[in-house]
C-alpha cells in the first residue's frame, strides 16, 4: 500500500512545449500576427503602487491574442491536412482568429459555436468568410459538432487552447514581454482554457523561475481554478458573464494546458462581474481604451484582488476587444467607478 517505490518511479515533469517551440512559433508567425505594444500605465501604477504595464493584444487583427496559437498551429499542417480544411469550436475570438488566417492561407474553414455566442461574434466570423454551425447551448455541444465534422470530412479541429503548438503562439507574448520589460516580476492573465497562461508562464519561467504568474477568471464558472482544486479536470456549470470569452471547460481529456498550469502558475485570483465592470470603466475612462470583459479582468484583479507586490514592474494582458457596443455600454454605466 505505502510503496516507496512510488514516488521515485513517478517521472519529472517535461513541458509538451520547449522553449526552441516558442522562438520557431515566433518565426512561423511573424508575417501574420502583429508585435504589440506593451505600455506603461502611470494612473494604474499610481492607483496600485507598482509600475503597471498594459499589453495590448487588442491591436492584434480580429481584436485577441487568439491569432498567434491559430496562426502557429494552421501552418503547421500538411499540405493534404490544409487542403481538407480546418474547424473549431469557440466562444468568439478563436473562432475569429481560425477564419482570419484561414483565409489569408486560402484555406476551409468551418466555425462550430453555441447559442451562448454574442451575435456580434457570430456575424464578425461569417464575414471572415468561414462557415458558422450553431449547434447546442456549451461549450461541449459545440465541441462535439466540431469532432463530428473531423470524423466525417476529414477536417483538422484547431483547438482554442489544449494543443502545443496553440500554446508556443501564445507563448510568442512571453517573449515579447521579456525583449520590452526584462525586468518584468510578475504578469497578471486572464485564465480560461489556460493556453495563454501555460504558453506566457512557461516562456517567462524558462527565463526566471521567479518571475510570478497569476490567473485571473470570473467568480462565475471558473473551471480551472476548480480544477486545480480538485487536481483533475472539472466540469462546471457556465452562466452568463460580462467576461464571455472565459467561458467553457478545460475538457475532461485535458492533455497539455492544465498539466502546464499546474506547473507555471502561481495563483488564481477570482474577480467579481462588479470588478469586471469596474475594470472594463476604468481603462475606458482613464485610458480611453474599449475591451471586453474577459481582457477586464486582469485590471479587476489588480485593483481588487491584492496581487501586486509594492514596487515591484508587473505586466498585465489585455487580451481582446471583441464587445458589442451596447453589452459595453450598459457595463460601464453600471458600473461605480463611473461617476462615482
Ligand atoms: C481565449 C481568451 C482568453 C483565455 O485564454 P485561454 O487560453 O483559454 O486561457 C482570455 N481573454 C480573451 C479575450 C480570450 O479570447
Amino acid at each position: 500500500m505505502n510503496d516507496p517505490r512510488r514516488h521515485e518511479a513517478d517521472p519529472p515533469y517535461v513541458s509538451p512545449v520547449t522553449l526552441r517551440d516558442v522562438w520557431k512559433a515566433r518565426q512561423r508567425i511573424a508575417p501574420y500576427v502583429r508585435k504589440t505594444p506593451l505600455t506603461a500605465s502611470p494612473i494604474f501604477s499610481a492607483r496600485i503602487g507598482a509600475s503597471v504595464f498594459l499589453k495590448l493584444e487588442t491591436f492584434q487583427e480580429t481584436g485577441s491574442f487568439k491569432v498567434r496559437g491559430a496562426a502557429n498551429k494552421i501552418l503547421s499542417l500538411t499540405p493534404d491536412e490544409q487542403r481538407r480544411g480546418v474547424t473549431t469550436f469557440s466562444t468568439g475570438n478563436h473562432g475569429l482568429a481560425v477564419a482570419h488566417i484561414a483565409r489569408q492561407l486560402g484555406i476551409t474553414a468551418v466555425i462550430c459555436v453555441s447559442r451562448r455566442v454574442p451575435r456580434a461574434k457570430a456575424d464578425a466570423i461569417e464575414r471572415l468568410g468561414a462557415r458558422l454551425e450553431v449547434d447546442g447551448d456549451s461549450q461541449d455541444d459545440a465541441e462535439r459538432h466540431c469532432y463530428e465534422l473531423q470524423e466525417r470530412q476529414g477536417m483538422t479541429v484547431i483547438k482554442p487552447f489544449d494543443d502545443p503548438y496553440v500554446i508556443a503562439g501564445q507563448g510568442t507574448i512571453g517573449l515579447e514581454l521579456l525583449e520590452d520589460l526584462p525586468e518584468i516580476e510578475a504578469v497578471v492573465v486572464p485564465l480560461s482554457g489556460g493556453g495563454l497562461i501555460a504558453g506566457i508562464g512557461y516562456t517567462l519561467k524558462s527565463a526566471s523561475p521567479d518571475i510570478e504568474v497569476i490567473g485571473v477568471s470570473m467568480e462565475r464558472s471558473a473551471a480551472m481554478s476548480h480544477s486545480l482544486q480538485a487536481g483533475r479536470p472539472v466540469v462546471v456549470a457556465e452562466h452568463d458573464t460580462l467576461a464571455d470569452s472565459l467561458l467553457g471547460g478545460i475538457g475532461r481529456e485535458n492533455q497539455y494546458s492544465f498539466g502546464m498550469v499546474r506547473r507555471y502558475v502561481d495563483d488564481v485570483v477570482l474577480v467579481s462581474e462588479e470588478a469586471i465592470a469596474e475594470g472594463m470603466a476604468v481603462l475606458f475612462d482613464q485610458q480611453r481604451m474599449v475591451v471586453e470583459g474577459a481582457a477586464a479582468t486582469g485590471i479587476a484583479a489588480l485593483l481588487h484582488g491584492n496581487v501586486a507586490r509594492p514596487g515591484s514592474n508587473i505586466a498585465v494582458i489585455v487580451s481582446g476587444n471583441n464587445v458589442d457596443t451596447r453589452a459595453f455600454l450598459t457595463a460601464i454605466g453600471r458600473s461605480p467607478a463611473f461617476g462615482a
